[in-house]
This record gives C-alpha cells, structure tokens and sequence, in this order.
C-alpha cells in the first residue's frame, strides 16, 4: 500500500561530526519551514539543532551508538516522511553498517533523503513539503511469499 506523506512532516535529521555545521547553516536558512514540521534528529545532532533554533527536537540516541537504526525502524513502520542525512564522503564512520542499513530502509520505502544542502533546498522548494503527497511503493509481497530453499511445508 502507498504511503500518505502528510502535509505536516515527520522529518529526521542527522549531520556526521564534519558536516554538523553544514546541516546547522542549512536549518538557519530553513527555520521558518522546519518549524511546520515534526523534527527527530540524532543525539548530538539534535541537541546542536534545539539550541541553535529554538525548535522542539525529539532527540533519538547519538548516531553510532544506535540512533540511525532507530530511525531506520522509524522508516520501516512508516513513522517518518524525509531524511535529511549529512554524511561525510571524506570520512570512515564506524557505525558504516548502520549508514548503509538507513540509507537502503529509505530506498526499500521510497522515502526522500537529502544527503547534502543543495539537495535539501530542491526538496524544500518543493510543493510537496507543505501538502500531501502519495510516496508509491513497491510491492514486496511476492518477497514475503517466496519459496525457501529446503521447504518442505
Ligand atoms: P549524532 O549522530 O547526531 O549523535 O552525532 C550522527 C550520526 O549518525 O553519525
């Protein structure tokens, strides 16, 4: 079944250490429209956020020590509408699993992710973020009825 992305957004954000102060520069220039929205962030992340912009932040755990698999389960039962995701292309992480892990719930889901400012400026120029929008999704049902290897019942 498709999902309805409500005009007011569920969005999630999270900035790796280096990029933390490219996602807070970017969430200055968005402050008005951020606050129409219901925000999540990562640990420090959100803290940096709530003190900066004075905008309620439910904060999740810190990134690596299980913050980014939260929000994934978050994607996963359909409790979050956008990702807004910082990562650092120039930086080994050490929970990189836990990256990949997100990154891929967002593509299983069909979920608009914004991994840099220019990105997450399309996106908030977008009609879209201020009204309903239909998120299609592929149907895994085939998946979940798929023959095992071996079975016998
Ligand atoms: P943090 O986590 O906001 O707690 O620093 C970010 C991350 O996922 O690396």
């Amino acid at each position: 079944m498709d999902r309805i992305l409500e005009a007011r957004k569920r969005i999630a954000l999270v900035a790796h250490d280096h990029k933390k102060e490219e996602l807070l520069a970017w969430a200055f220039s968005c402050k008005e429209q951020l606050s129409a929205h219901e925000l999540f962030a990562t640990g420090t992340t959100g803290n940096m956020l709530e003190k900066a912009l004075h905008l309620p932040v439910h904060k999740l755990l810190s990134g690596p020590l299980g913050g980014d698999q939260q929000i994934g389960v978050m994607i996963a039962e359909a409790r979050l509408d956008v990702l807004i995701f910082f990562w650092d292309p120039m930086e080994a992480q050490p929970h990189d699993p836990d990256v990949k892990a997100l990154l891929r719930l967002a593509a299983t889901y069909n979920l608009p992710v914004a991994c840099n400012a220019a990105t997450a400026d399309f996106m908030f120029s977008s009609p879209f973020m201020t009204e309903a929008y239909r998120a299609l999704q592929t149907d895994y049902s085939q998946y979940l009825k798929r023959q095992l290897p071996n079975q016998s019942i």
